[in-house]
């Protein structure tokens, strides 16, 4: 049956709208914090002496080592550039049916939180907080694309439903963020669709970008936080906002249906920082190797996929080696579009973890994907029932 899927694929059940389309790679540099600024100097004699910096609309330099990606923001680039970057092709991505994610990477302290979700303060303030992160940003564009939608087409009756999920992966367990009593979840694949998702996961409707912050501030209040000698506020989970948009269009002449389903992960990376920093033992040792081992995982992945994108041979990619892969799996190599925001600290001390982020940064920067939008149009879903009955008809013949 599911070669018969496939067969069809090119005659109109799926629409192959792009061919191979490339992971958008932009690095932000935070600004340097009071004691950062101290230590690259005071004397107002020469320029402060930081790690990285910025040297064009989309490089960085960083010790005579110079690092080209989509695009490069520094402490001048605000909230909203960001949001501009890579959170407005999303919705629009979004909208017209592609899987489309955003991961945050980077060491502990260097900016991921604040750009995925912002500081709490600002979600629980009104609207036009400056500091509110991608998401918030990401719903607020999102609905009001939808009515903008809805009011475009007179023709044809547009619904759409929303239902976001907000996840941890610590220490290679799955915990729901909107689930107060944290239980380990399994990741499942539904075998008829290919689909990967997580047993008993919280699933929450949401209308308006209020109800998404509520969510955000309920998650990351669950949000596992452990101190560590690198970063005594440190994130050494992977967090995981995930919304999935089902349309309906129905045309009011003819009557016939097309549903398009199109799912965006907001991803929040635990610290990528080498576990030698952390100076981490017992529990905390096991746990630095888990969060290495499914960073390490990802980078094995990018490289798998960087080296199919630049061979064009295919090989298997080990997508179940761990939890995080596995979960993004559709994300990273499949029906999907990404960007990957890695973010740097300016200060000298972290020059070595600011290399490795670069570097995880180029090698993804190679990586091509093929985004294909998910629709289905009614009669064609019915001429393919038609077709599998007859199939099953014919197998029972053959018996
Ligand atoms: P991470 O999640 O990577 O560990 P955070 O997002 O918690 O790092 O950022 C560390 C600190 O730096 C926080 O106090 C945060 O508010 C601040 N910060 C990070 N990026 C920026 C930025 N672009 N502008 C202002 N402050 C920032
Ligand atoms: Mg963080």
């Amino acid at each position: 049956l599911r070669a018969v899927w496939l067969g069809r694929a090119g005659s109109g059940l799926i629409d192959w709208c792009v061919g191979l389309v490339s992971l958008q790679v932009v690095v932000r540099i935070r600004p340097p914090c009071l004691v950062e600024e101290e230590e690259a100097g005071e004397d107002a004699s020469r320029a402060p002496d930081f790690c990285v910096r910025k040297t064009a609309t989309n490089s960085v330099a960083i010790h005579g080592q110079d690092f080209t990606f989509d695009a490069v923001a520094d402490a001048a680039s605000s909230q909203e550039d960001i949001f501009k970057l890579v959170g407005l092709p999303l919705v629009e991505n979004c909208l017209s049916g592609f899987n489309s994610s955003i991961f945050a990477y980077g060491q502990t302290g260097s900016g991921k939180t604040y750009t995925m979700w912002g500081p709490l303060s600002a979600l629980l303030e009104d609207s036009t907080c400056s500091e509110r992160g991608l998401t918030p940003r990401v719903f607020e564009q999102l609905f009001s694309r939808i009515k903008e939608e809805q009011g475009k087409h007179a023709d044809k009756e547009l619904t759409y439903h929303c239902v976001c999920s907000f996840l941890e992966i610590y220490n290679e367990q799955i915990t729901d963020l909107l689930d107060p009593s944290p239980k380990s979840l399994q990741i499942r694949e539904d075998v008829r669709t290919a689909c990967v998702y997580v047993e008993s996961l919280t699933k929450e409707l949401v209308f308006t970008t209020k109800d998404v912050t509520q969510l955000l501030v309920k998650g990351l209040s669950n949000r596992r936080t452990g101190a560590t000698s690198a970063n005594a506020d440190s994130s050494r989970s992977h967090c995981v906002f995930t919304c999935v948009i089902k349309s309906e269009s129905k045309n009011l002449e003819d009557g016939s249906n097309c549903t398009r389903t199109s799912r965006i992960n907001l991803v929040d990376l635990a610290g990528s920082e080498r576990q030698k920093l952390t100076h981490a033992f017992g529990d905390r040792l096991k746990e630095a190797g888990n969060i290495n081992r499914s960073l390490s995982q990802l980078g094995n992945l990018i490289n798998i996929l960087a080296e199919i994108s630049q061979s064009g041979k295919n090989r298997h990619v080990p997508y179940r080696d761990s939890k995080l892969t596995f979960l993004l799996q559709e994300s990273l190599g499949g029906n999907a579009k990404l960007a990957m925001i890695c973010a740097v600290s300016p200060s000298q001390s972290c020059k070595s973890e600011t290399l490795s982020t670069l570097r995880f940064a180029q090698r993804a920067k190679s990586i091509k994907n093929n985004a294909v939008v998910n629709e289905q149009k009614e009669e064609d879903v019915n001429m393919l029932r038609e077709q599998i009955r007859q199939l099953k008809d014919e197998l029972h013949r053959m018996k």
